[in-house]
């Protein structure tokens, strides 16, 4: 027999939870009588009444597992550990707040099976009822990205994806620590079909992610898939080497013909502050790849468990 794992972050969903297991119980029944499912919560360190829920729904559906972590380790971490310890032929992952319509779910499984698709992903068309500011940071951030990588990165992706176990395996070989879940499916590669739906709000509860949140989560995902920026700092060094050998033949030459008494401390002012501006600069970039390889070479786990029903 099939079976089918959807995996479910959850931080802080006690008020969303109900709301999205009587829909997404709803949806599997559309499905055919010989397919098993398993619906594995990720408890992702909260502190309302998540795991309380999770335990009351377990109770009276034997399809359900849940995962606790021993504190917030990010969504990332959620989908890792539901991905390793899903037992399915096919895994989906799901938001807990019902912004990834379970209604979508058997036309998911349908292109798999069917249509001989090895993944779905899903992408919103508008980002309607997001904040403007909001959409045309994302915009300029998909941009940048897929200038730097070698593979395409779909603006308007969301977690929201069914895979079967090939492509699972294969997001669970790559082993790093950072995490950036869109761009590990992209990077897999792999026959995937892309369905469109428009924006939906959030059922209950608030969005855990701050306009401070996703900035850091954009140049994780730059610093994760990309080396660009440091080629681009190399090569603003070596602009300014350029300029200044110009320069300095110039200053010569003039110094010789003309006599030039000194002069022109103001400017020189400014171009110390300009080049040790750039030098602190291509440092941070540095930076930042040094301690993301920091991170990597310590080998954490990416979560900690503690408390689980999963043998
Ligand atoms: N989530 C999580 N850990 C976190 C933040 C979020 O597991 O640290 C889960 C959250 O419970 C939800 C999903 O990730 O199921 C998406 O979060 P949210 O709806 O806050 O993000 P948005 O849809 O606003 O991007
Ligand atoms: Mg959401």
């Amino acid at each position: 027999m099939e079976k089918i794992s959807i995996i479910v972050p959850c931080f802080n969903e006690e008020k969303a939870l109900p709301l999205f297991y009587e829909e997404l119980d709803k949806n599997i029944k559309k499905f055919p009588n010989n397919i098993n499912f398993e619906i594995i919560f990720v408890n992702d360190g909260s502190n309302d009444d998540t795991l309380k829920i999770i335990k009351d729904l377990l109770t009276k559906d034997n399809r359900i597992k849940y995962i606790s972590f021993s504190r917030n380790f990010g969504k990332e971490a959620a989908i890792y550990a539901g991905l390793e310890n899903a037992s399915g032929d096919y895994v989906t992952l799901m938001d807990a707040d019902l912004q990834d319509p379970p209604s979508l779910l058997l036309q998911m499984y349908e292109a798999i099976t069917k249509e001989n698709y090895d993944a779905v992903g899903t992408k919103r068309v508008t980002r309607k009822g997001e904040p403007i500011i909001r959409s045309f940071f994302a915009r300029l951030f998909y941009k940048i990205i897929n200038k730097m990588t070698s593979f395409e990165m779909v603006d308007g992706a969301r977690d929201y994806v069914f895979m079967n176990r090939q492509v699972v395996n294969s997001i669970i070989s790559l082993k790093e620590y950072n995490r950036y879940s869109k761009g590990l499916f992209s990077f897999v590669g792999f026959n995937v079909k892309w369905i469109e739906y428009e924006n939906i709000k959030r059922v209950a509860g608030e969005t855990k992610w701050s306009f401070w949140k996703l900035t850091k989560y954009a140049l994780e995902a730059i610093t994760a898939f990309s080396t660009a920026p440091l080629t681009f700092a190399s090569l603003i060094g070596l602009l300014f080497c350029i300029v200044s050998f110009l320069l300095i033949i110039a200053i010569i030459f003039k110094t010789l013909i003309l006599g030039d008494p000194t002069s022109g401390w103001p400017s020189l002012v400014c171009i110390i502050f300009m080049v040790s501006g750039i030098q602190l600069f291509s440092l941070g970039i540095i930076g930042q790849y040094l301690s993301k390889t920091y991170l990597e070479i310590k080998k954490r786990p990416v979560y900690i468990i503690k408390d689980t029903n999963i043998e």
